[in-house]
């Protein structure tokens, strides 16, 4: 028997389930036209078969997750299936319906234009929807091609891992393939449209749901369905919170709320900056989702957004990442309020979310710190701390790793032990290192008021402020030896990010400043969302 045969023979085992395309209402037209879709969460839609497929990378850990072996990952049948070739039995591949505001705009409906949902899989008492991204044109794809290309793919599959392993919520990612299709894109929209190679990323998540999915119905006052899909996600998402009723939808919104925040709170600890924060591009889940043009502070500034289409208004910089958590919340309580009714439990909500941050935001910078123990200064010496690290170009990441060698009785060395994080010390003017010197004194003060060991503090430090990030340009090395055929350092940086709060001292070439060529690449600091 030829090997091939052979191999159809073990069939991949997947405990598959369709819980979201049999609970919730279909688009009976199942032709793949573009079109507005009403009355329906979703549309059946197949992916497109692709000429080369070729699988690059292969999350262990999610396979695992689906209860998959590297046995089924090396199989002519996972790699068909990851890169649309083929539809196993049983599934029902589907695009889902959304709308979203926009840079603060109404866009109406968005939905996935290049995105399709292949079922869902339980193991181990979890349940995971897996989907193609880059598979090929639905129902929502509007003007665009429904093709991925290697360089937002490379970063979408590497991001999403390393996201996970720094302990942010996320979704997540099975595979990286090439579909051995080119792809037309104008990176930067300036008239210069080039041909690259088209990418798959499988992506997985318990849910794929956004603030668009509910805010579409409630946009077209189909309040029938949007109670179905509230229902149907507190049922199988939230399930803690009982039964529908208008007290249940209350506490489900707070939820999300929550959720939502400790997520922001997240990406504010680690430095991440999402890029696009649409509504459409916010998980009802509290996920990171939709890795596009999202980016990695380097110097420390609150102003800092990777995103060039937003480089005028810079809405979605990252100081501003909390606010804009709370605005999307705004629209997506106006999208529930048919089922809730109550203003004036919505807006209490909300201005909890508001006096949460204030307090969980200074408990994460306490923590980066090493601050186990609250104190009414410690707002100041966070304030302070902020000031001082946007007077001259300073890593955040260097910095808070570096700070677990401050020695409190030593504050005078403050400034030598975090001297690697400054982009151009020349730059330290004496007022500017006074300023620095002040605030070591303060934190130093600040430390021996603590009563856990040195030890104790730098292991809880370690915990928190990442030694290894993926850094906007060593994606971008990733992606250039991509293109040109080797994808080593795809692998190379996978493994580097699954311990990021590790020393790993063989791979310390990455706990390193970006390189000055990175400073104004595009790929680097300047993405467009044109992916
Ligand atoms: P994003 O900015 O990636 O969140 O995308 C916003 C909307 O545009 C979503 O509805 C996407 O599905 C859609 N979209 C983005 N890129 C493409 C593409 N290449 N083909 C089809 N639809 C796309
Ligand atoms: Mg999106």
């Amino acid at each position: 028997m030829p090997l091939s045969d052979k191999r159809n023979i073990k069939r991949m085992k997947l405990n598959i389930k369709n819980k979201f395309t049999t609970q919730l209402p279909a688009d009976p037209i199942l032709e793949n036209t573009r079109r507005q879709v009403t009355g329906a969460c979703f549309s059946y839609v197949t992916p497109k078969k692709t000429s080369h497929p070729e699988l690059l990378h292969v999350s262990p850990e999610m396979l695992e997750n689906l209860g998959l072996t590297e046995t089924d990952a090396a199989s002519e049948e996972f790699l068909n299936v990851v890169t649309g070739n083929t539809v196993l039995e049983n599934t029902t591949p589907y695009a889902m319906c959304y709308a979203g505001h926009q840079f603060g705009n109404w866009a109406g409906q968005l939905g996935d234009g290049r995105a399709i949902n292949l079922f869902e899989v339980e193991h181990n008492n979890r349940s995971w929807v897996v989907q193609l991204k880059g598979a090929g044109e639905t129902p929502y794809s509007r003007t665009a091609d429904g093709l991925a290309v290697l360089r937002s793919s490379i970063r979408e599959y590497l991001c999403s891992e390393a996201m996970y392993h720094l302990g942010v919520p996320t979704t997540r990612a099975l595979s990286l393939s090439l579909t051995g299709d080119k792809v037309l894109r104008d990176v930067m929209y300036n008239g210069n449209p080039d041909y690259e190679k088209g990418a798959i990323v499988s992506r997985v998540s318990p849910s794929f749901l956004r603030f668009g999915s509910y805010e579409i119905f409630a946009a077209r006052q189909d309040h029938k369905n949007l109670k179905v899909l509230v229902d149907f996600t507190i049922k199988e998402h939230f399930p803690h919170l009982g039964a529908p009723s208008k007290e249940t939808y209350k506490k489900f919104f707070a939820e999300v709320c929550a959720l939502t925040l400790e997520m922001i709170i997240h990406w504010q600890r680690v430095g991440f900056v999402h890029g696009v924060m649409n509504t459409d591009n916010m998980s009802i889940l509290g996920l990171t989702i939709d890795y596009g043009p999202y980016g990695w502070l380097e110097g420390f500034d609150f102003g800092w957004t990777p995103n060039t289409t937003d480089s005028q208004h810079k809405r979605y910089r990252y100081g501003n990442q909390p606010n804009i958590g709370l605005w999307n919340l705004y629209q997506l309580a106006n999208a529930l309020y048919p089922l809730i009714e109550d203003v004036e439990a919505m807006e209490a909500i909300l201005e909890k979310y508001t006096t949460d941050f204030e307090f969980q935001s200074e408990a994460m910078m306490r923590n980066k710190l090493g601050l186990s123990s609250e104190n009414p200064s410690d707002g100041v010496l966070i304030q302070e701390l902020e000031d001082a690290l946007q007077l001259t170009e300073t890593d955040m990441t260097i910095f808070f790793r570096n700070l677990n060698k401050f020695n409190p009785n030593n504050a005078s060395q403050g400034l030598s032990v975090v001297h690697d994080a400054f982009y151009n010390p020349i730059e330290l003017s004496d007022k500017i290192k006074a300023q620095w010197n002040a605030w070591f004194e303060r934190y130093a003060e600040r430390l021996l008021t603590e009563s856990v060991s040195n030890e104790e503090r730098i292991f809880q430090m370690n915990a928190v402020n990442p030694k290894y990030v993926l850094r906007n340009y060593m994606a971008q090395l990733a992606i250039d030896a991509a293109d040109k055929g080797d994808y080593s350092l795809i692998d190379e940086l996978f493994q580097l990010l699954k311990k990021p709060y590790d020393e790993q001292p063989e791979s310390e070439k990455w706990f390193a400043k970006r390189p000055e060529w990175a400073r104004d690449k595009v790929g680097c600091s300047m993405l467009s969302c044109s992916s």
